[in-house]
């Protein structure tokens, strides 16, 4: 089933789950998606190394996902970085031979030290259009969004422009960057929407677990504030040990997650980071359990 049908149905639930090294094993993650599918997600989406880095684990994981007794969809990330565009058509070709037909179709982050992708496309939205190209309807196509702008873009303007490209190159979901600051996210879909982009919004949420991740992850590479109540909370738990500061983050991942489901959005994306029980803990939390 298409992910895009079942959005035009009820808001979908999804994880996001990343590939172990090459030189680790892969059964933890497997045991992961097991807790994972317990939740019915609609689909489960794997990320994928820049540059084809752990790429033949990401496609490992992928079909194992897709082939997991149609208890789930499977949607493979994917970024240009460094690649030809034949390398993409054997690459993506190579995916539907698996029945893999869901991809998220990035540009990828340019790597430290490099000038350019150093492939044959510059941004996603020229992937976006090779695939369409290549491959006609046979992808679903999911496409990256930044609601808080995406940091090399110099407006908001100029970042939702773009964006609109990604649309019109023919995607067919908006996949968001991690955001904590719901009333900015709410701003950014009106104008978003006021700009012509009408695809269903999938938004990503990443779980606060530990206080390092959160600035890590808001502060390392993608320049995401981290809104007053989130700075409390840190502020309140920093000197707690791990377990305390876990328990008040799946707290407020709670109420974080009913903010985001009232805002018309059409589905909902945990960024798991391979944390199984966090996320069955949070879905829990908030009635996203048994809904098929
Ligand atoms: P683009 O859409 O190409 O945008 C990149 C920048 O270029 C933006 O500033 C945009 O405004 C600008 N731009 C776009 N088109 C043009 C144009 N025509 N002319 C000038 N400027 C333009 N990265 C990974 O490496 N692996 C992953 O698995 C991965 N998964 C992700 C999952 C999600 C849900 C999200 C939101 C991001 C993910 N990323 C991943 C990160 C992503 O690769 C980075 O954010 C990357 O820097 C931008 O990718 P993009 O597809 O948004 O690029």
């Amino acid at each position: 089933m298409k992910v895009t049908d079942i959005m035009k149905k009820r808001m979908s639930l999804s994880f996001e789950v990343f590939p172990p090294k090459m030189d680790k094993p892969v059964e933890p993650l497997y045991s992961v998606l097991e807790k994972l599918y317990s939740l019915d997600p609609d689909f489960i989406s794997c990320t994928y190394g820049a540059g084809g880095t752990n790429a033949g684990r990401h496609m490992e994981i992928c079909e194992r996902i897709q082939k997991s007794d149609n208890r789930t969809v499977a949607i493979s990330h994917f970024t240009c970085i460094g690649s030809t565009k034949e390398d993409i058509r054997r690459e993506m070709q190579a995916s539907l031979d698996l029945g893999i037909d869901h991809v998220l179709a990035l540009r990828g982050d340019i790597p430290k030290g490099w000038e350019s992708t150093r492939g044959d496309f510059h941004h996603a939205s020229e992937l976006i259009a090779y695939l369409r190209d290549v491959f006609g309807s046979r992808f679903t196509i999911a496409m990256a969004g930044a609601p808080e702008k995406h940091i090399e873009a110099r407006s908001f303007d100029e970042d939702i422009a773009h964006l609109r490209m990604k649309q019109d190159a023919g995607a067919d979901i908006l996949m968001t960057q991690l955001c904590y600051d719901t009333d900015g996210f709410a701003r950014w879909v009106e104008k978003i929407r006021a700009a012509g982009i009408t695809l269903p919004i999938d938004a990503g949420i990443m779980p606060v677990l530990s206080k390092d991740s959160v600035i890590r992850m808001c502060l390392g590479t993608n320049g995401c504030s981290i809104p007053r109540p989130l700075a409390e909370l840190i502020s309140r738990h920093y000197n707690d040990t791990p377990e305390d500061f876990r328990k008040a983050g799946i707290e407020y991942t709670i109420d974080l997650t009913y903010k985001f489901m009232n805002l018309g959005i059409s589905g909902i994306h945990f960024y798991t980071m391979n944390k199984a029980d966090a996320v069955l803990e949070i879905c829990e939390g908030c009635g996203l359990t048994h809904r098929k």
